[in-house]
């Protein structure tokens, strides 16, 4: 057997190993009954122990050494050993009482962050986060970091070669403009949006209509599903089988029109990875970042544009019939892009949202400089909010407390939302250069063009890149944040009447 075929098969082991843990997640999330939650947590951990042992073993290693050497390999062959091995090598420093700490703490984390949060008490959580805290200091040390900052080994969880020093520039440059473009909007004339919630929305009526929505987008329901969740997301659970799920409420239809949008995005990157890529580590995408950039695109540029919905307000006239009597596809585009400053990051607009994440960033990174204690983050936090978003949260169940990504003990993980929006726009815009009918094509439903393009630029490619020259290669542009910015100030200056 040669080197590469026995890497390759034990490559593809690993991978089997990560599409059944994904179908027991999903599954944990959706169909499985309360009672089975204990047995699947072991077997969840028997399947991820074994993966840890496979990809970590001695072989496997010496394999992977020998091949990244090997420049005969073709450009998948390379992606697959060299992200392989980096995960392989992340993997090996953190030692199995490490990783059960960490699991151990986050446990109980939860619990307590759950608590704390309903009750509005803070010090309920603020122990275990410092022990989190403590662990992830730990685990920065462990990883290594070659600029010294432990914050970029974390971001290295997520957004592979993405570093801090970029990141603090450039969201600082983001959050001048996006304070201003706050302030213009706020003392702006507010549209009338009551109507939403005073009508009441089918809720058989949204889930098919979330079904032709995303079978208009490309989504393709022989390769995968929409199914109810508590919080909608998306699972690749191995070649042409990608899980999405959705939740609907009855006095807002547009919440679930938009995660079908936004899971869509994602559910269309999954299976748009090139059939060579199948069982490789070179399929998935580069970053989170990205991979956000594509729920985005689809639920903001193209889900909250006017064009859009100039042909889509029949879908939603014949879905709902009493309850849209008499509503314009203006007054859709206007209730869907109310802009307004708000306390919860994921009821957020596209223009505030943004700010959201910037405060979380800063936070965190204040907190593994040592800049900033665990007992005044909810003091700092209200400060923020009220120096970005010029409001101030009344408790902190609705302030520090609102998100479970710190009760997890994730740091790192919330630019890369910030980076799939930047990331979104600059795709979006290639696309409109090298579509010039794009405009017309999704006012008439024809969405095929786009998801084509997004495929054959983004999607097919799976890892073979990184996340910033992946979208350099599709778009031409590095990195920045004028394009977004751009954007913001065309779209909300007009609908609201301003100059931005
Ligand atoms: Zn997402």
């Amino acid at each position: 057997m040669s080197q590469w075929t026995e890497f390759e098969s034990k490559m593809f082991e690993l991978r089997d190993l990560a599409g059944a843990t994904g179908i027991l997640s999903w599954d944990q999330e959706t169909f499985m009954p309360p009672k089975a939650s204990a047995s699947r947590g072991e077997q969840l951990g028997t399947l991820q122990a074994l993966y840890h042992e496979r990809l970590t073993s001695p072989r496997l290693e010496a394999l992977a050494a020998e091949l990244g050497g090997k420049a005969d390999l073709s450009p998948i062959q390379q992606a697959s050993v060299r992200n392989l091995a980096r995960e392989q090598t992340r993997a090996k420093r953190l030692p199995s009482e490490w990783v059960r700490e960490l699991a151990e703490t986050q446990a109980t984390s939860v619990e307590a962050w759950k608590v704390a949060r309903k009750e509005h008490k803070f010090d309920v959580f603020a122990p275990h986060l410092e022990k989190l805290i403590r662990l992830r200091r730990q685990q920065a040390e462990l990883l290594g970091s070659p600029s010294g900052e432990a914050y970029d080994a974390l971001l290295e969880n997520f957004e592979p070669g993405m570093l801090t020093g970029r990141l603090e520039p450039l969201f600082a440059e983001l959050r001048a403009h996006l304070v201003d473009i706050v302030k213009k909007l706020a003392a702006a004339k507010a549209p009338d949006t009551d109507w939403v919630a005073q009508r009441k929305w089918d809720l058989g009526a949204q889930q098919r209509l979330s079904e032709v929505l995303l079978a208009e987008m490309g989504f393709d329901f022989e390769a995968g599903r929409q199914d109810r969740s508590t919080h909608p997301f998306t699972q690749g659970a191995g070649y042409q089988d990608v899980r999405l799920t959705n939740r609907f409420a009855e006095d807002d239809p547009f919440s679930s029109i938009f995660s079908a949008l936004h899971e869509g995005g994602h559910g269309l990157y999954e299976q748009g990875f090139a059939p060579a890529l199948h069982r490789t580590f070179a399929s998935g995408a580069p970053s989170m970042g990205i991979h956000e950039s594509q729920s985005r695109l689809w639920e903001n540029l193209v889900g909250r544009s006017e064009a859009y919905w100039q042909g889509h307000v029949s879908h939603l006239q014949r879905a709902f019939p009493e309850a849209m009597l008499g509503v314009t596809a203006k007054q859709v585009v206007q209730a869907i892009n109310k802009v307004e400053p708000s306390l919860i990051r994921v009821e957020a607009d596209e223009v505030t949202y943004n700010l959201h994440i910037l405060l979380r960033f800063e936070l965190e990174l204040g907190i593994l400089r040592g800049e900033l204690n665990v007992r005044d983050l909810p003091a700092a936090w209200n400060e923020k909010m009220e120096k970005y978003l010029g409001i101030r949260p009344p408790n902190d169940g609705v302030g520090v407390l609102q998100d479970i990504h710190w009760a997890w003990g994730e740091f790192g993980y919330f630019p890369t939302y910030t980076l799939g929006n930047l990331y979104s726009v600059c795709i979006f815009e290639a696309a409109q250069k090298a579509l010039p009918t794009l405009d017309a094509d999704l006012t008439a439903g024809k969405l095929l063009g786009l998801r084509e393009w997004l495929r054959t630029h983004i999607h097919a490619h799976g890892f073979t890149l990184g996340a910033e020259e992946r979208v350099q290669a599709a778009t031409g542009q590095a990195l920045s944040v004028g394009p977004f910015v751009r954007y913001l100030k065309q779209k909300f200056g007009a609908l609201y009447g301003v100059a931005l």
